[in-house]
Parts: C-alpha cells; structure tokens; sequence
C-alpha cells in the first residue's frame, strides 16, 4: 500500500521544470513589455518651413527642407489616430532626467514623439498653426510643436511679404498652447567657429531676446530653456557653454534618439526631413512595422 502511493512521485521533477519555464519566459516577457512602454526610443523629427501651392515661387524653391502642408498634416493625422504624445522639450527633458524611475508615470503605456521646426520660418505660423487648429477641433486632442528659433531673424512686423515669423505670431502660436519656443541661437552662426565672447553673445542675446518677447505669457520661463545648434555644428567649448544657460542641445544628425544609448543631455539626436520624403516615409523613421498595407488603411481611414 505505502509503495503504490509513493510511486507517483517518481515524476514530479519534469512537471516542476515545467512551470518554472513557463515562469521564466513570463518574466522575460513582462521585462520585455515594460520596456517597450517606457519609451526607449523617442522619434524627434526635424521639419523647417510648411508650404503649400499659394505660396511664392521663390519660397517654394527656396531648399528642400520645406515640406508639404497636406503631407504634413496627413502624417499628423496619423500619430493623433495611433495615439501618440506629442512631447515639448521640458516633456523630454523630465523623461531623460528620470531614467532610474522607470515606473513614473511619464512614461507607462505612452507613445512619445517630438515634433520640431527650425529657424523661424513665417510658413510655421500661416500653414501649420491653421491645421494644428484644425486637427484639435477633429480629434479633440492638440498637436503640440517645438520651434527652434533665431530671434535676430524675427521680422519686425507682421507683414505678409515677410518669410520670418514676427514675436506677434509667436506669441500667438504660444498663446493657444500650440507653441514650444526654444532657442537656435542669435542669428543662426556656426558656433564652432566663434570666439568665446561671440559665442556666448549669441546663447545669452538670444535667450534673452526670445524670453523678452513672450514674458507676460511665460511666467515659468519655459520659453528658451532649451537649445537646438546652428546646422548641428558642435564641440566639447560649444556644449560646455550652451550648458551654462540652457537645460538641453538639439542636434540635426537624422539619428533616432534611444534612451539607453543618449551620452548626455547635450547630444540630443533628432530624425531630419526633407521635401521629397513622404507620408510612408516619415513613418517607417520609427515605426518599423509600418508598410504598404498599413498605408492604404490609413487612406481609407483618413477619406
Ligand atoms: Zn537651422
């Protein structure tokens, strides 16, 4: 009697193997998935001007770096459906200074992207603020956008020959909440190749400039809290310096910024755009997954 009740017990090794397996891959997955919501990569495309047919021959010649206002807002379109969040620069900044706490809720379950447009161009103001408008009444969600501006290129006044955006139209923009102003320095210099006086003229003027501007609508001082450099050019003298004034530097190297592989908050990577880049294009930049078939739901889903 006692030897047939203990002979089951022969087996049990093999059905304990089993659980622990199954244990471990839980683990492995689990680890895998909370990963995956903490947001390791974080696209940050970099757009310059929006045009659009009404536009001037010169403007729509000028470069390939303007891109166009349907293919833009079809792209925005896009991450507003697929849920993404559109993060500011103080948003990244916040994610990058916690990386040890991966459980805040910053990150949990959130698809970041940022969207940015350098240099001040007018088109940033009469071609993307209208769909931006347009977007929020549609989805009930607001397409938040950073802009890298020189403030020595702001025009003076709101004219509509200018192709600079004015302090009127950026106030504008910041007012209804669509607007992160940053800084691109001055009047746009290489800052490699500057001495250390002019250099730091161009960080502090501009700053300074930009946060004149905006004061009574920026209490915080989040306006020019953050840096995108000149044509990307930068050295060890330029990051020490735009580290005295500003919190991060912006590069323009079409990298994708990857959170376990950022050396400091300097070297911020950022996805460049160009004009003949479409819709699929800007896409496949992060979202790997995406193809041709996703593309044509995507049609159908926005007609
Ligand atoms: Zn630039």
């Amino acid at each position: 009697m006692t030897y047939s009740k203990a002979a089951p017990v022969v087996n049990p090794p093999k059905s304990k193997n089993l659980p622990l397996s199954l244990a471990v891959s839980f683990i492995i997955i689990l680890f895998l998935l909370i990963f995956q919501d903490n947001a390791t990569v974080i696209p940050i495309l970099g757009f310059h001007g929006v045009i659009n047919n009404k536009n001037s021959v010169t403007q729509l010649e000028q470069g390939r770096m303007h891109y166009p206002q349907k293919n833009l807002e079809r792209f925005l379109e896009y991450l507003l459906i697929n849920d993404y969040w559109f993060i500011t620069s103080q948003d990244l900044y916040e994610i990058l200074s916690n990386q040890n706490h991966t459980n805040s809720d910053l990150f949990v379950k959130k698809k970041p992207i940022m969207i940015s447009f350098d240099d001040g161009y007018r088109t940033v103001y009469t071609n993307l603020l209208p769909v931006l408008k347009k977007l929020e009444k549609k989805y009930g969600k607001k397409v938040k956008v950073v802009l890298f501006i020189n403030p020595g290129a702001l025009s003076k006044k709101s004219s509509v020959n200018s192709t600079n955006l004015s302090c009127q139209e950026l106030r504008d923009g910041l007012q209804q909440g669509f607007y992160d102003i940053q800084s691109h320095g001055l009047n746009h210099k290489d800052l490699t190749r500057l001495s250390n006086k002019n250099l730091i003229e161009e960080l502090l003027e501009s700053q300074n400039e930009l946060r004149k501007c905006t004061h009574d609508l920026d209490p915080q001082q989040k306006v020019a809290s953050h840096f995108a450099y000149p044509y990307g050019a930068y050295n060890q003298r330029v990051q020490k310096y735009v580290s005295k004034y500003y919190l991060s530097g912006y590069l323009y190297n079409n990298k994708i910024l990857n959170r376990s592989f950022l050396k400091n908050q300097y070297e911020i990577p950022r996805l460049t755009v160009n004009r003949q880049e479409s819709v699929q294009d800007l896409i496949e930049k992060f979202d790997t997954t995406f193809n041709e078939k996703s593309m044509k739901f995507l049609d159908k889903k926005l007609n």
